[in-house]
């Protein structure tokens, strides 16, 4: 195979993901330094209770904000177990969801992949045991971001210097395009993401199953929100990632859950729904049984806690 490299601008934020692309090689060219500006950096509440978290507030800002704690739990547990405290000090939101694969293949400045103009995806007839369980595309690598599994948990939306009001789906696409990690144009920065209102009564939490403790990308990750009122679930959204090229929203479970009791049997019964249109790679079948795990686990613990 022959070597690939990217030369368009790139912006840099904190440079977490970029510093490590550069120094391989895999990342050429121009960068763009960004720094932060009022509108593009923390917190701001609106007098509807819904939160505009600037691009570039840190990963550390979000998971320790006892506002966001309190209004997106779900959030906030994300942003709490990603990465490492030293990576959530620095890494921020805007680079979070932006950040490019961690396919192992495509880190190599030696193998061309389709993310960096070859014709193929070397993952498929490789190693891809960290790779998708739900194969949506061309590209087998799991799309990275922790916060875009939450906050497409969320119905979170994402503003930019050119548009305002893009769905998660809107800016990672729909994992058909094994070509990029996102949706982005060239130079479109990403400038704040915006979070709806709270639901009264709402709760939820975010868990992951990771190959080792801490400092790693979770195999699976899972972040769920409900209302349960009369026993029975009223709301419920649940989205995963480090199953697909983009987070999933786990449309099935979901279904399986909407105004029935928030009993163990309906739960389970849920959790099974969540693999239905999983499609595994020779090494991934694995995935499918720690996503029922995890989906389980969290929705019995949404409704007992
Ligand atoms: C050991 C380790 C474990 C990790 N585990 C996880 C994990 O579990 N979950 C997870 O989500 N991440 C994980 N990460 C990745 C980490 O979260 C990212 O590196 C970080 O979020 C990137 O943010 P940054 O500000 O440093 O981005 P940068 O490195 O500066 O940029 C990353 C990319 O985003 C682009 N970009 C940056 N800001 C913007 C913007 N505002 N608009 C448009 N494009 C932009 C850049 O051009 C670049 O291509 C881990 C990293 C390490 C080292």
């Amino acid at each position: 195979m022959t070597t690939c490299s990217i030369h368009a601008a790139e912006f840099r934020a904190a440079g977490t993901d970029l510093s490590e692309r550069r120094r391989s090689g895999v990342s050429k060219g121009p960068l763009i330094d960004i720094t932060a500006a009022p509108d593009t950096i923390g917190i701001h509440w609106g007098a509807d209770g819904a939160a505009r978290i600037g691009a570039l507030t840190t990963i550390s800002a979000i998971a320790a904000d006892a506002g966001i704690g309190r209004a997106y739990p779900g959030l906030a547990a994300a942003a709490q177990g990603l990465a490492t405290p030293q990576i959530r000090h620095l890494a921020t939101l805007g680079g979070n969801l932006a950040q490019r694969s961690r396919c192992w293949y495509f880190r190599n400045p030696r193998i061309a992949c389709l993310k960096k103009g070859g014709t193929e995806c070397p993952a498929r007839a490789g190693n891809h045991l960290y790779s998708v369980a739900f194969d949506l595309g061309p590209c087998v690598a799991p799309h990275p971001s922790t916060m875009a599994a939450a906050l497409l948990a969320y119905e979170a939306s994402v503003s930019t210097d050119r548009r305002s009001g893009m769905t998660i789906g809107e800016l990672l696409g729909d994992g058909s395009n094994g070509t990029a990690d996102h949706a982005l144009a060239p130079g479109e920065m990403i400038r704040s993401v915006e979070l709806p209102t709270p639901v009264p009564g709402e709760r939820a939490l975010y868990k992951r199953a990771i190959s080792r403790s801490h400092a790693e990308w979770p195999l699976v990750e899972v972040c769920a929100r409900a209302v349960v009122f009369g026993g029975a679930f009223q709301i419920i959204r649940i989205a995963a990632g480090g199953i697909a090229p983009v987070p999933l929203r786990l449309i099935a479970s979901e279904a399986a859950l909407q105004g029935v009791p928030a009993n163990s049997a309906d739960i389970a019964n849920a959790a099974r729904q969540a693999t239905a249109a999983a499609k595994p790679l020779p090494m991934t079948a694995y995935k499918l049984d720690l996503l029922r795990g995890v989906v389980y686990d969290l929705l019995l613990q949404l409704t007992t806690a």
